[in-house]
């Protein structure tokens, strides 16, 4: 294997995360898929916003609080509009504000699918050195990520990081979840 690459992967979400929630209609959980629509209320001087969600099954709606009780005149004007426009770009980074989503549903499935964007760059260097970038982050796994670049096993995978030799930066551990950007080097495929 030649050891002498760089790579900017970029990680693209090609869909917003399913939420599960109770759907009165259906009597039981089930998933609810983002609408990429807003839904906005207006009464005495105060906004509310939700994000609308529809159950996969019977398309039952279920209303993801944005904003609650915002003073009309302290409400951004140019997101309100975002929000009448049902801008696609905005309904999104709410529909991947993770932590924020969890707090509101019982589970967020973060299974997406996505695809990657593989760019080789002139390297020098005598390593494999990828950069992971993503606009979006979904709780995708670092170790299910590079198998597929890598092409390896899980197992050798483990190995090369105990080894290490798969370093990444910021530190992260080989199971954990792509939280931010990171740049991985590969010293050593033997
Ligand atoms: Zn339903």
């Amino acid at each position: 294997m030649i050891l002498s690459r760089k790579y900017r992967v970029e990680i693209i979400a090609l869909e917003t995360p399913k939420v599960l929630n109770k759907c009165h209609r259906c009597k039981k959980s089930t998933e609810f898929y983002c609408s990429e629509k807003f839904r906005g209320n207006a009464q005495q001087k105060s906004i509310d916003i939700w994000l609308i969600y529809k159950c996969v099954h019977c398309d039952s709606t279920w209303n993801y609080p944005i904003l609650s009780r915002v003073h009309t005149n302290s409400m951004d004007k140019v997101l309100h509009q975002k929000f009448m426009n049902n801008d696609r770009e905005t309904a999104w980074e709410y529909a991947f504000q993770m932590d924020q989503l969890c707090k509101a549903c019982s589970e967020v499935n973060t299974n997406i699918e996505y695809t990657l964007k593989i760019e080789t760059v002139e390297h020098k260097e005598n390593n494999i050195k990828i950069i992971l970038f993503s606009k979006y982050k979904f709780d995708l796994r670092l170790d299910k990520l590079l198998k597929e670049i890598l092409d390896v096993s899980r197992s050798k995978l483990y190995q090369m990081a105990d080894s290490s030799s798969i370093i990444t930066s910021p530190q992260v551990s080989m199971n954990s979840k792509i939280k931010e950007d990171l740049l991985i080097t590969v010293t050593a495929i033997d």
